[in-house]
C-alpha cells in the first residue's frame, strides 16, 4: 500500500474511533478495491481468450449459503436453542474477500437476528468503514450462532455442533483473510490454546485462508488502548487483500 494510502486509512481509523480533530471530509473516503481491479502498476486484464469447454461451475456463493442456512434449520443441535429468540446466522456478502468471524451472539443480536449490532458491533462497523469498507462489502458471522445465557463463553458441545456451519460458511464464500476477533474466535478456528496477545500480529493458516487474529471489539470498549494493535491487525489485512489474487 502506498504512503499516502497508507496516511488516509489511518487518519480515517481516527476519526472512527473518535479522535478529535481529524477531517470528516468525504474525499478522505477511499473504497478498498473491487475484487479482480488491477493492484496499482498492474496491467489490466488482458482481452478475452477464446472460450475453452469449461467444468460446470459450483454452486454460487449466494446459493450455497442459502442451501447451508436451510439446513442449519430451526436448529435444535444444542442447548443454546433453548434461550434464543433469533438464529444469528451471518451478513453481508456471499462473495466477501474479507470475513470477520466473532464469538457468538449478545442480547441485541439474537433480539434482530444479525452479528454484531450492539456496542461492540458498533465498533466493529467503525473498524471496517476505516479500512474502506462497508458491512455490505464484507461477511461477518460467529463461532455460535444462538446465544448463550448471560452471554457466558460458548461450550466446548455448543462449538462441536455449530463448527460444521462456520466451516461450510467459509467454504461458500471463500474469503481471501478472515479476522478473527478475540480468543474465542481465533482459538476455535485455529484449533490452539495460545492466548490471543500472542496470536495477533501475525497471519496463520486455515486450509489455505489467511488468519488475522485481533482483539475483540467488546475488549475494546474496556481497552480503548488497544485499538492501536488492532489497527496495525487491520493494516495488515488491508495489505493482504490488495495484494493477495
Ligand atoms: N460479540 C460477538 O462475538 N458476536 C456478536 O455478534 C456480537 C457480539
Amino acid at each position: 500500500m502506498s504512503t499516502t494510502r497508507d496516511v488516509a486509512a489511518h487518519l480515517r481509523y481516527m476519526k472512527e474511533m473518535g479522535v478529535p480533530g481529524v477531517s470528516s471530509d468525504p474525499a478522505w473516503r477511499v473504497r478498498a478495491p473491487e475484487p479482480g481491479t488491477p493492484a496499482a502498476g498492474e496491467a489490466p486484464n488482458a482481452p478475452d481468450a477464446p472460450e475453452e469447454p469449461r467444468e460446470p461451475e459450483a454452486p454460487a456463493p449466494t446459493m450455497r449459503l442459502t442451501e447451508i442456512r436451510a439446513d442449519l434449520g430451526d436448529c435444535r443441535r444444542c442447548k443454546l436453542h433453548a434461550g434464543r429468540t433469533n438464529i444469528v446466522f451471518g451478513v453481508g456478502s456471499p462473495g466477501a474477500r474479507l470475513m470477520f468471524v466473532g464469538e457468538g451472539p449478545g442480547a441485541d443480536e439474537d433480539e434482530q437476528g444479525e452479528p454484531f449490532v450492539g456496542r461492540a458491533g458498533q465498533l466493529l462497523t467503525q473498524i471496517i468503514k476505516a479500512m474502506g469498507m462497508s458491512r455490505e462489502d464484507v461477511y461477518i458471522a460467529n463461532v455460535v450462532k444462538c446465544r448463550p445465557p448471560g452471554n457466558r463463553n460458548p461450550e466446548p458441545d455448543e462449538i462441536e455442533a455449530c463448527s460444521p456451519f462456520l466451516q461450510a460458511q467459509i467454504a461458500a464464500i471463500g474469503p481471501t483473510v478472515i479476522v478473527a476477533l478475540g480468543k474465542f474466535a481465533a482459538q476455535t478456528l485455529l484449533q490452539t490454546e495460545t492466548p490471543i496477545s500472542r496470536l495477533r500480529g501475525q497471519f496463520h493458516s486455515l486450509g489455505g485462508v489467511a488468519v488475522m487474529p485481533t482483539f475483540h471489539p467488546s475488549y475494546l470498549l474496556r481497552n480503548p488502548a488497544a485499538k492501536r494493535e488492532v489497527w496495525e491487525d487491520m493494516k495488515l489485512v488491508m495489505k493482504k487483500l490488495t495484494t493477495a489474487d
